[in-house]
């Protein structure tokens, strides 16, 4: 789906498909710099890290495994819940392994510091994060995500992974969702 095709449901488009991709390439080649030779296992957070977590895999040049989470988060709403609950497992051990997490967007950050805690307890080797977005909350907080795509204003966004009420996943960019698509 193109922004062409939902254009009358956003307020703002911030990012381009072009301009997204550039960026997961930059991260892409610190993450190869960084985990040279040591195969790093990504874990990506079900559904909205899906895109992150096929563009970036796929411009990494080193060795990765791949596993997944899936946490409670939003619903439909808008608004986070702070409630974070484990809905699927990994099926791979962290343990000894160095972990990138990979999540679509940080807002409050309440999702990352209860995954990060949950991980740390499983001793892994290492463990850092890789965001697609994140919004001024989670800046002024001091979350610790080391490969950042890109910094957000607070609105509501959707597109590339990101939803609202199931929709707009496939968006190719990233844009503020018009209030009154919700209100
Ligand atoms: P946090 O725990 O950092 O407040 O929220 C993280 C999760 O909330 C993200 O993984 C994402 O699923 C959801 N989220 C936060 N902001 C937005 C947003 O602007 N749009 C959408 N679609 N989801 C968001």
């Amino acid at each position: 789906m193109n922004i062409d095709d939902v254009q009358g449901d956003l307020t703002t488009v911030l990012f381009t498909e072009e301009q997204i991709t550039n960026r997961i390439n930059e991260l892409a080649a610190e993450i190869d710099r960084d985990y040279d030779g040591l195969q790093p296992l990504l874990v990506g957070i079900l559904s909205g890290a899906v895109m992150v977590m096929a563009d970036l895999s796929r411009a990494m040049r080193i060795h990765c495994e791949m596993d997944w989470m899936a946490i409670s988060s939003y619903g439909s709403g808008v608004a986070s819940s702070g409630v974070v609950r484990i809905l699927k497992d990994l099926n791979i051990s962290v343990e000894g392994r160095h972990v990138l997490i990979v999540e679509d967007i940080v807002d409050t950050g309440l999702t990352l510091a209860y995954l990060i805690d949950n991980l740390k307890s499983r001793n892994p080797a290492s463990i850092e994060v890789c965001a697609g977005f994140r919004k001024p909350d989670a800046a002024s907080k001091n979350v610790p995500v080391k490969y950042l795509g890109f910094d957000i204003p607070g609105d509501f966004v959707v597109g590339y992974g990101l939803d609202y009420a199931g929709r707009y996943r496939n968006l190719r960019g990233l844009g503020v969702l018009d209030p009154a698509v919700y209100s």
